[in-house]
Order: structure tokens, then sequence, then C-alpha cells
């Protein structure tokens, strides 16, 4: 029964979940899986450790290429899931296993259902999270040799109804633009505030003025995330991601990043 099987093979990603650029083990996972449902051919290396799976069909036609991701997030897993990440402060948060798990069952569907002409890649791809890794697989002469007429790229859209395929002409969801902010004060004795310069008021600006949500329509967000670490001039504020605030004081180290 496919559902069984693929059910097993995502709660076995989601447990041992890995950092982009690092998913080695995630992509030995999905071949082991994907070459018991006889592939003409598994390229392994492709833009670092993505994985693809080819399935050629007796005809000539078209070469289409579906794309999943292979990377998890430094997130530590809060879950009690009994395929609980057993990776500390990595977990599958984005759906990646979920859609491995789509993808791979791909497999079991042409083998139940062979087409008659084409090939079909199944593609897993490294460091979505970071943004390298679609770029290093169209780079890779692995891939190009492919010769792909198409590539759909699959992401889940939590809410949306059960067994929906959504298809856009444009992107569908935020794309990151990240940046560091770094803001020094002057240390100084907790006695003598007055000779130090505390760069919590600046801190606290920026928080009021980027956290706002600004949306301009039904999928269209500007969102700004800020997370504080390593401030340590008489507070030291940590923003998880569960929006709560931890606060404990210090007295030394100037820097906040
Ligand atoms: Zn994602």
């Amino acid at each position: 029964m496919i559902e069984k099987e693929i059910l097993e093979l995502r709660h076995k990603l989601h447990a041992s979940p890995d950092l982009s650029n690092e998913e080695h083990k995630t992509a030995a996972i999905v071949k082991n899986f994907i070459v018991q449902h006889h592939p003409t051919e598994i390229i392994e290396g492709i833009g670092g450790a993505g994985l693809a799976a080819i399935y050629k069909f007796p005809k000539k036609g078209k070469t289409i290429t579906l794309r999943c991701e292979l990377d998890a997030l430094p997130i530590d897993e809060t879950n009690k899931l009994d395929y609980k990440s057993k990776n500390k402060d990595i977990s599958h948060k984005c759906g990646h296993d979920g859609h491995m798990a789509i993808v791979a069952s791909l497999a079991l569907w042409l083998k139940q259902k062979p087409i008659d002409s084409g090939t079909i890649v199944l593609l897993f791809q490294p460091a979505e999270e970071t943004g390298e890794g679609a770029k290093r697989i169209i780079e890779d002469e692995k891939f190009k040799n492919l010769h792909t007429d198409y590539v759909f790229a699959l992401h889940n859209i939590p809410k949306e109804p059960m067994h929906n395929i959504i298809l856009m002409d444009d992107g569908f969801s935020a794309e990151v633009l990240s940046l560091i902010i770094k803001v020094k004060g002057k240390e100084s004795h907790a006695s003598e505030p007055e000779n130090g310069i505390n760069p919590a008021m600046g801190i606290s600006e920026m928080i009021q003025k980027y956290n706002p949500i600004e949306c301009f329509g039904p999928i269209g967000c500007q969102l700004c995330h800020l997370n504080t670490y390593s401030y340590k001039h008489g507070t030291k504020i940590l923003w998880d991601f569960t929006g709560q605030w931890r606060i404990a004081l210090y007295t030394a180290n100037l820097e906040y990043t």
C-alpha cells in the first residue's frame, strides 16, 4: 500500500534532519528508498548532496523534472512526536520531509502506472534554505546533461485544502533577503551607566520600526523578522520562534549582533 510506505519514509526523514549543505544522510535515505523502485538511473552529488532518480520510458518524449528539497532548519524540535527529530537543534519545519515523500512516492506510482514516452526526473535539491542549492544544480554538468524540458518545483502551502495543486505564474511566497545589523555600545561599570553607551535604545527602536507586517494582497506580504542575539550590555534579549521574549541581565560584552 503506497500510503503506509510513504508515511514511514516521511517519518524516517523527519527524524533525521540535516542542515543545508550537509544533507548526505538524508540523500542516502531517499536513495535507499528509490532504488527499491527500479529507476533507470540514479545520479548522486548534483550541486552538493543533490540526488536525481531518472525514469526513462520506451518512446521518445519530453523530459520533465519534479523537484523538492533535502534540507532542514536550525531549529530545535519541540513537538512530541514518535518520529521527533533525533538531531539536536535541527528539524524539518518547512515541510521538506513531506515534499521528499511526495516526490519519492511518484516512483511507486510510475511503477504501478507506467507511462509510455519521455523521461521523468525526480530531483532532490540541497541547500534550499540558504538559497544556494538551485543555482548549483542548474550549473552542474550532471544536471545539464539531463536536458530537461520542464522543471516543476514543489512546495506546500499550509492551510490550503488537501488534494489540491495550485499553480502560479509568479512567485507565491515571500522571498528572503537577510542582513545582519551590528550595534556597538560602550562598556562601563554597572554603577556608572552614564559612562557607557547602551545599544538597547537603538535596538528597541529598530524592533518597533521593522516588526510590522504589511499585507498588500491575498498572498503578498512584506514580513520583517528580527532575531536578536548576544546582546550583553545591561540586558540580553532573545526572541525565539514562538515570539516570546526571554530577558536576562549581564554587565559585560558590548556587541549586539
Ligand atoms: Zn521550504
